[in-house]
This record gives C-alpha cells, structure tokens and sequence, in this order.
C-alpha cells in the first residue's frame, strides 16, 4: 500500500519528488504540492516506527526450524518460552529523534 502526502498548506495532495535515505530506518521524502495555485514544496520524514511481527532473518536457525514444523496458532509460544533465552530474538533499539530542523513559517 502506497501512501500519500497531503499538502500541509493547504491539504491537497502532493507528489514524492525525490527521497533521501538516510539509514535504513530514516528517509526523508521531497514533496511538491499538485495544486498549482498553492506550489508548496516541504520535506517529510518517514521514519521507522516499532515492530508488529520480527524478521525471520534475525531468528536462529533453531527458531526458524522450530517456526516451519509449528502450527501458526501455537508459534507465538515459541517466543515466550525464549524471552531471556541466550539467542532470544530482541528487537534493536529504536532510533533517537532528532530535532526538527528551524523551518521558515507557512505564510498564506
Ligand atoms: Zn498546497
């Protein structure tokens, strides 16, 4: 599912233009308002936020064995019965904020 920026002027919708991606949990995406009339440009900051369902990628290879022999209805057991466990999945930290870079104020 795409995702769409609204214009923070006026509240039409606005193209992505460019995006930088300053790490993998941080991108900051270029927007150009489409109402002509109104040509705000702004940056928005897509940013990682928190974990619904861990990466199998970061699972031991023991887990990941255990997750495909496991009905899906038992598998989330297999978490808690490893929380604390040497090799227990734990999340990375979340990312410190930044500030706010000083903007120059919207004037209408
Ligand atoms: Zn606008």
């Amino acid at each position: 599912m795409a995702f769409r920026v609204r214009c923070p002027a006026c509240g039409r919708l606005a193209t992505i233009t460019s995006s930088n991606e300053i790490d993998l949990r941080f991108k900051q995406a270029y927007c150009a308002c489409r109402d002509p009339e109104c040509g705000h440009t702004f940056v928005v900051n897509v940013e990682f936020s928190h974990t619904l369902s861990p990466s199998a990628h970061n699972l031991p290879d023991e887990l990941r064995a255990q997750i495909r022999t496991t009905p899906p209805q038992e598998q989330a057991s297999l978490f808690s019965e490893r929380r604390g466990a040497p090799g227990a999945y734990i999340p990375p930290p979340p990312r410190p904020r930044q500030e706010a870079e000083e903007v120059e104020p919207i004037r209408f």
